[in-house]
């Protein structure tokens, strides 16, 4: 029996822990909240802040391996543990992605095209990159950015004034992508292959998730370029676990916007629309089984259920709708954008979605 160290205990870790337990492996989580979801479902939680290296210490000595949910863990925490505990995907790829400058030129470094970008300090070097990167743009804070969150459009000059508040702290100024959809990969390497899940399109309300249709309607060309240039990323960048890209395409173009070394919100319609889900395969990782490769069972869409949509996803669940499957996170305060559960409808178009089902969301 081995145990699985979770650094956050949120919606991905409480699916994570529930796949592994599917593997025969328990769980710890660790994670400040008292009622965080995957503290229902985990053997232990320990209920300490991340920044406690005392805390992250005793989730690794407990564990026979250690995997994070949540990208903000401090360096200067995990780099010590790397050495110490089998912390198989290591630092780097969280290094790598927690500053949106060091993650693009990381991308571009490794072969993925970019939107034009320029570091921006302070107003001077907002007033260059302006010039460099041109308007539309959009101006967002390096760090600590989540779900659309310390960004700001600039459409006119007159929008730079606006924007200078947002640069009390270090920021990067991104060419504004006028993308015909966004579309994600959610990958999970081992030492000897490369898995990737089939590619969805996203669509963001208020720059969050709100729904992924899968498959995205690429060529077949787009498609198999997309995914070879991702799951060549991962390699050349000595990525191992899992890894989520998220891109802007256009046309024929695609633009890497952002990475997150975790399960991803996207990646939920894996659990019912694919022949394996990206918490199996990255739980067989960290268990060290051989990974399988996944296939579309059938058209699937992924709903996020926020605050306002509750309501609506318990009516849903209590009508027993076949092919619609409700997942509710267990969370103790449903608030507006809070991300609570999401529905997953399998077999399901794009249309039929649209014709069906999105009326009964607000
Ligand atoms: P992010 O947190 O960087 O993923 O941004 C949140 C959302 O804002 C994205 O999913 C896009 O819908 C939008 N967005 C971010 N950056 C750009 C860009 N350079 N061009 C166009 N839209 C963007």
């Amino acid at each position: 029996m081995k145990t699985i160290g979770i650094i956050g205990g949120g919606q991905l870790g409480l699916m994570l822990a529930e796949e592994a337990h599917r593997l025969g492996a328990h769980c710890i989580t660790l994670d400040p909240a008292k009622d965080a979801p995957a503290a229902a479902v985990c053997e232990e939680h320990i209920a300490k802040p991340f920044n406690d290296p005392e805390a992250v210490e005793e989730l690794c000595r407990k564990s026979d391996v250690v995997t994070y949910e949540f990208e903000n863990v401090p360096g200067e925490i995990l780099i010590p543990l790397c050495k110490k505990y089998n912390i198989p995907q290591g630092y780097k790829p969280l290094y790598d992605s927690q500053d949106r400058l060091r993650e693009k030129d990381n991308a571009r470094n490794h072969g993925l095209r970019t939107p034009l970008y320029a570091q921006v300090d302070d107003e001077e070097s907002l007033r260059r990159a302006v010039l460099e990167v041109g308007l539309p743009a959009v101006l967002k804070t390096r760090t600590m950015g989540y779900d659309g969150h310390g960004q700001q459009v600039i459409k006119t000059e007159e929008d730079i004034a606006k924007a200078l508040p947002l640069l009390s702290v270090p920021c990067i100024l991104e060419q504004f992508v006028k993308f015909d959809f966004e579309a994600s990969i959610v990958m999970v390497a081992s030492k000897d292959e490369v898995v990737s899940f089939p590619v969805g399109r996203n669509v963001h309300r208020d720059g969050i998730l709100d729904l992924c249709f899968v498959p995205a309607e690429l060529s077949d060309t787009v498609r198999e370029k997309l995914r070879r240039q991702s799951e060549h990323f991962m390699r050349e960048c000595g990525y191992e676990g899992i890894l989520a890209i998220e891109y802007f395409i256009k046309g024929e173009e695609i633009y890497f916007n952002e990475m997150a070394p975790r399960p991803h919100n996207s990646g939920h319609y894996t659990i019912e629309g694919s022949t394996t889900n990206q918490y199996r395969e990255l739980a067989r990782y960290l268990l060290g089984e051989p990974l399988r490769h996944p296939a579309l069972v059938a058209p699937t869409v992924m709903k996020n259920i926020l605050g306002q949509d509750l309501d609506e996803a318990e009516k849903i669940l209590r009508e027993n709708h076949k092919g619609v499957f409700v997942h509710l996170y267990g969370k103790s305060e449903s608030r507006p954008k809070r991300k609570m559960g999401h529905i997953t409808f399998t077999p399901m178009t794009g249309e039929e979605y649209e014709r069906d089902w999105a009326k009964r969301f607000v």
